[in-house]
């Protein structure tokens, strides 16, 4: 009888053993149906045997066999590389890299070509239309010229609709055969030289690009995209944000018109992603694009993998298993032996200190693309200085008034959504916590809502303060829709939206308010970091910074990388084609270095003495860390674990050069009605803190009891 061994989503480590009904065949990396006690899961087989140690009557049988590509074998091998280096189970590891299943997901083969109109969809179909959202539908498709399963993915549920019946129609026809000429750009000296070091790479090859926003990195990669399709090649790129998809998709429609794209990312329903998988699977995508999960995508003749933004946040995965896609690629190329280009303009202080040390070939992209094009002045406007109005300088309302007058667009940027990000009494300095977390509650004006940001309790704006009954409550402090408000007040003429998560829930619709800022209908952006990235307006001139300080002053080690990288992003819309830019930043401490060196533009020497103090302060990357994070509803069992787990790690330490902290809550000391927890180990050397992890986490597990939650976080984001 032949035993399958099949890991299973489940946190156990083992493997579970069923037999293979005879004629059914499930080789390794095979998807099947089992199931475990009254649970029917799909899992992954990893191991044949003859014979099991499970008594023959207890052993089940497989009971269905996915009709998909097995896992090929270089994927088994980086779960299981996954698995051990972010020290999760096997099985949960594996979970990432199976697609979709089921009947919902039936993959649907048509979707996954892109498809354009025909002649007459061109010009007869119009005349036929009643609706005006079908008639702007149809605007918007001859427009893009041809429509992928990505664009596609932003369609809302009427678009689908329209769009459908026209293919049903025959009005929309495939648009296989490249009808336009690739888009040509021309490369300056900088970018061909980077795209000669990409192209000349023989086997594994990391690379940086650190190029200058604007400089023009993405016309680099794709053109090393272009070769090595042609040369039969399949090209990984990886993207921080489902978002940036459609932009970047266009941009390798226009340049590869031939090639054939897919996406992958969680926001494409379960038959687009089973039906780009299978793409990839089969070698028929040569590109494909996708966020932080198409890391794991099986790609047959894979030839490049690229990383765009590398110091993105959103390539760490902070629950279930916590991989950095970034650091996963990585791992892929070595494997595969196919070089990787990391780019960014703000690259991460791991990323930095690598190409510094030699370990990544540096390619630098150090001036815009476009000649006519210089990066924008930045000017500081002293916070503690001049009259202000709800937050907004003289200084700065001015220069929004004179950008709006010329015919010019702004960007006004807050890392903070809603009304307020707290509310108070001045009477007995009482202000509005969450019940459940250990933050304040923001104020939603609108809904007329006190908010918690981190576990979604919501409750109405209080008439009267509990502890004293005063009435006269304040919301401090600004978020986006105070900011609103405000411009909205002071300049009346002025077309102002916003752009954060409330706004841009339903899909498609930053899509639509990115088309109306683009076509010039809208004069003023107000919003958070969703537009910091990668998105191009031609008119926008000013760009305007609130509220950094309160990130800078955070308690992460990371605060000032990131606050400086959200900087330069931001910075670098302003004054793209031409038009000179300019950045206003209002702060209390005009003089921190991290702003000095943003208005230089200047990342090598922020970069340089991070570095210098993350070594003299011992903190990544000089040294590498796990965290270990636990939770309860009761603080005296996450300090009892906590103890017990220190212990332990003093016990299985034995011969491993790592460091042990001691417990410590954690920075958001409750969370969702969860008291939080952590301790820090610490090595020198990478391979000592891997040597000790396995002890330690295998010790912990007996430990542990039901009431605890916990884990471990291997380089963790923040601690
Ligand atoms: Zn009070
Ligand atoms: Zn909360």
């Amino acid at each position: 009888m032949t035993i399958t061994r099949v890991a299973l989503p489940i946190a156990a480590e083992q493997l579970f053993d069923y037999w293979l009904p005879a004629g059914v065949d499930a080789p390794d990396g095979s998807i099947v149906r089992v199931r475990l006690g009254h649970r029917r899961l799909a899992g992954v087989v990893v191991a044949h045997a003859i014979g099991s140690e499970v008594e023959q009557s207890r052993l089940l049988p497989v009971e269905a066999v996915e009709p998909l590509h097995p896992l090929p074998a270089d994927l088994l091998e980086l779960a299981s590389f996954v698995s051990r280096y972010y020290q999760a189970a096997l099985g949960m590891v594996l979970a990432l890299l199976v697609p979709p299943l089921g009947a919902g997901a039936a993959a649907r083969r048509s979707d996954d070509v892109a498809v354009r109109f025909t002649e007459p969809g061109r010009t007869q179909l119009p005349a036929r239309l009643r609706s005006a959202q079908a008639i702007a539908l149809h605007q918007r498709i001859v427009q893009l010229d041809s429509i992928s399963p990505i664009v596609l993915a932003t369609f809302d549920e009427a678009e689908r609709r329209f769009f459908r019946s026209w293919v049903k129609a025959g009005w929309l026809a495939p648009a296989a055969v490249p009808v336009d000429a690739p888009t040509r750009v021309a490369l300056n000296a900088a970018q061909a030289q980077a795209l000669d070091a990409i192209l000349s790479a023989r086997g594994f090859a990391p690379m940086l690009l650190h190029g200058v926003t604007g400089s023009g990195k993405t016309a680099v990669y794709l053109a090393a995209a272009e070769r090595f399709v042609a040369d039969g090649g399949q090209v990984l790129l990886l993207v921080p944000e489902i978002n940036l998809t459609p932009q970047f998709e266009a941009r390798v429609r226009a340049m590869l018109p031939g090639a054939s794209a897919v996406s992958l990312h969680s926001g494409l329903a379960d038959g687009e992603r089973r039906a780009a998988w299978e793409a990839a699977a089969s070698g028929r995508a040569a590109i494909v694009l996708g966020t932080r999960l198409a890391v794991f995508a099986p790609l047959p003749k894979l030839a490049l993998i690229v990383v765009d933004e590398e110091h993105d946040g959103s390539f760490k995965q902070q629950d279930g298993v916590r991989y950095h896609a970034r650091d996963v690629a990585l791992f892929r190329g070595r494997q595969r032996g196919v070089p990787v280009v990391l780019g960014s303009a703000t690259p991460s202080l791991e990323s930095w200190a690598h190409a510094r040390g030699g370990r990544y070939r540096m390619l630098a992209l150090p001036e815009r693309a476009d000649p006519q094009s210089r990066m924008p002045d930045v000017r500081f406007v002293d916070d503690r200085e001049g009259r202000k109005r709800e937050g907004l300088s003289d200084a700065t309302l001015q220069a929004l008034s004179a950008c709006v007058a010329r015919g010019e667009q702004a960007l006004v940027f807050i890392n903070r959504r809603g009304y307020a990000p707290s509310y108070k009494c001045w009477s007995c300095g009482w202000d509005a916590q969450c019940p459940r977390c250990a933050v304040r509650l923001t104020v939603h004006r609108d809904a007329r809502q006190l908010r918690c940001h981190h576990c979604g309790h919501a409750q109405r704006l209080p008439g009267a303060c509990p502890e004293c009954g005063n009435v006269d409550l304040l919301p401090q402090g600004f978020g986006t829709q105070r900011l609103e408000r405000a411009l909205a007040s002071a300049l009346p003429t002025a077309r102002i939206a916003r752009v954060d998560r409330d706004t841009v829930r339903a899909r498609g619709a930053f899509a639509d308010v990115r088309d109306r800022f683009e076509g010039g209908a809208i004069d003023i952006l107000v919003g958070t970091q969703m537009l910091a990235k990668g998105h191009d307006f031609p008119r926008l001139t000013l760009v305007v910074v609130l509220g950094a300080d309160n990130a800078l002053y955070s308690a992460d080690f990371r605060a000032t990388e990131r606050v400086f990288a959200l900087l330069m992003q931001v910075i670098g819309r302003a004054g793209r084609a031409g038009l000179p830019g300019e950045a206003i930043l209002q702060t209390d401490f005009p003089h921190h270095p991290a702003y000095r060196a943003a208005a230089r533009h200047d990342y090598a020497t922020l970069a340089n003495t991070l570095l210098e103090e993350r070594n003299d302060a011992r903190l990544p990357p000089a040294t590498h860390v796990a965290l270990l994070e636990a939770q309860a509803h009761d603080r005296a069992h996450v300090d009892a674990f906590l103890a017990s787990a220190r212990d332990c790690a003093m016990q299985c330490r034995a011969g491993c050069e790592v460091e042990i902290f001691a417990p410590v809550p954690a920075l958001m000391a409750k969370r969702a009605g969860f008291e939080r927890g952590q301790m820090l180990v610490q090595a020198n050397r990478r391979p000592e803190l891997q040597r000790f992890l396995p002890a330690w986490r295998a010790q912990l597990a007996t430990r542990s009891s039901s009431r605890v939650r916990w884990a471990i976080d291997v380089d963790p984001a923040s601690f």
